[in-house]
């Protein structure tokens, strides 16, 4: 029979279509546990989500990301981020068995596709109940708290009309409202948000990070996103795509578009002698600023739509990915005559997971 012992909420979990995002709360104060045996599990516990930062093959702590001494529900303590892939979710489940977890948690706050799609499996494997919440009402309650708590949460990028110099720079977001927020995970979403309690979801897509590694997958072989990243990092989508000026043979002057603006992503992969002389790097770099340039426009027509001028951008689709935000940061920047600002946010893709802590 499990105890309730250790402070809840404690876990949140955000159950994507690719990553589960975990995020462990641990107080500052040691609290009063019942018995010696729950004290010595819970301190096993703490001791493995907080003193490893990798979890069995697939699981990863981002260090990096940790935020010490914040406070939830009137408790003091450090927040922990966690990640590992969803299709892991069973040897997730059984590690967590064989530590003893289910012992001493009853409940997790859990939000996503898969709080639905693993609710039974839970139960089953380790006698834990979810506490569901939607996924966007956790997104947005987790964005707020995570800016308030960390004064450099939230930056843009200077000089964004040249890429080859913009720079992070922090932002005050202090003053949110009202902005457009785009998620970009496996797929897309994007939310005009008012107020703290005032949101909508305007549009999405379903060409989204999955679909950049889906893609490249396919056309490069990579293995991983990580790799996939780096395979982009070195090509050049040029070769691959058709450009302004590979149709006019210069800039298309009449209607302000310069030579070097895809006109045709993927346009020159029609020809064999093209084929035969592009890179695994080039196609990777190609299917990026295709997905990337692709959000951009939708997202931009949003805000143009909302007449809002901040765009926010987070999920872990951004991740160690400077070559997209910083084309977003461009994008929004250029097509918008400077009106528009492109945004982005240190813990990328763990909002949801602590929203639903606070909405515990
Ligand atoms: P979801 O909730 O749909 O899983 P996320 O915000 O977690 O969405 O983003 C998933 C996307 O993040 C993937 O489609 C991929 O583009 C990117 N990504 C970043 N890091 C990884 C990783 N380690 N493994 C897989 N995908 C990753």
């Amino acid at each position: 029979q499990p105890h309730p012992h250790l402070p809840v909420p404690a876990i949140g979990v955000d159950v994507g279509g690719t990553l589960t995002k975990l995020v462990y709360f641990e107080p500052n104060d040691e609290e009063e546990y019942g018995g010696e045996l729950e004290a010595k599990v819970l301190k096993n516990i703490r001791r493995y989500l907080t003193k490893n930062s990798a979890y069995g093959n697939t699981g990863h702590r981002d260090i990096h990301l940790q935020m010490n001494n914040v406070e939830i529900h009137n408790k003091k303590g450090t927040l922990h981020f966690i990640r590992f892939p969803t299709a892991e979710m069973s040897s997730f489940l059984q590690l967590a068995k064989s530590k003893g977890m289910a012992m001493l948690l009853t409940t997790v706050c859990a939000t996503g596709g898969g709080a639905f799609k693993f609710e039974e499996e839970f139960r089953r494997e380790v006698n834990i109940r979810l506490k569901k919440f939607d996924e966007l009402d956790a997104l947005i309650k987790g964005i707020l708290y995570a800016d308030i708590h960390n004064r450099s949460e939230c930056y843009y990028y200077e000089n964004a009309s040249d890429i080859s110099i913009s720079q992070k720079a922090r932002f005050d977001f202090s003053q949110p409202y009202p902005f457009i927020l785009v998620n970009i995970g496996s797929g897309v979403s994007i939310l005009a948000v008012r107020g703290a309690n005032d949101y909508k979801r305007i549009s999405g897509t379903s060409l989204g990070g999955g679909t950049f590694l889906g893609l490249c997958s396919l056309l490069t072989g990579c293995t991983t996103f990580e790799e996939a990243i780096q395979l982009a990092t070195k090509g050049d989508h040029t070769k691959v795509d058709k450009l302004v000026r590979d149709i006019y043979g210069g800039d298309y002057e009449r209607f302000g578009l310069p030579g070097s603006l895809v006109a045709s992503s993927f346009g020159q992969m029609n020809s064999r002698e093209r084929r035969a002389s592009v890179s695994k790097e080039d196609l990777a770099n190609a299917t990026l600023v295709t997905i990337t340039n692709n959000i951009g426009l939708i997202a931009r027509m949003c805000a143009v739509n909302e007449k809002i001028d901040k765009v926010v951008f987070v999920g872990n689709f951004l991740r160690v990915n400077p070559i997209s935000m910083k084309l977003l940061a461009y994008a929004m920047d250029y097509w918008s005559n400077h009106t528009l600002k492109a945004l982005f946010l240190e813990h990328e893709g763990y909002f949801g997971a602590i929203g639903t802590l606070l909405l515990a």
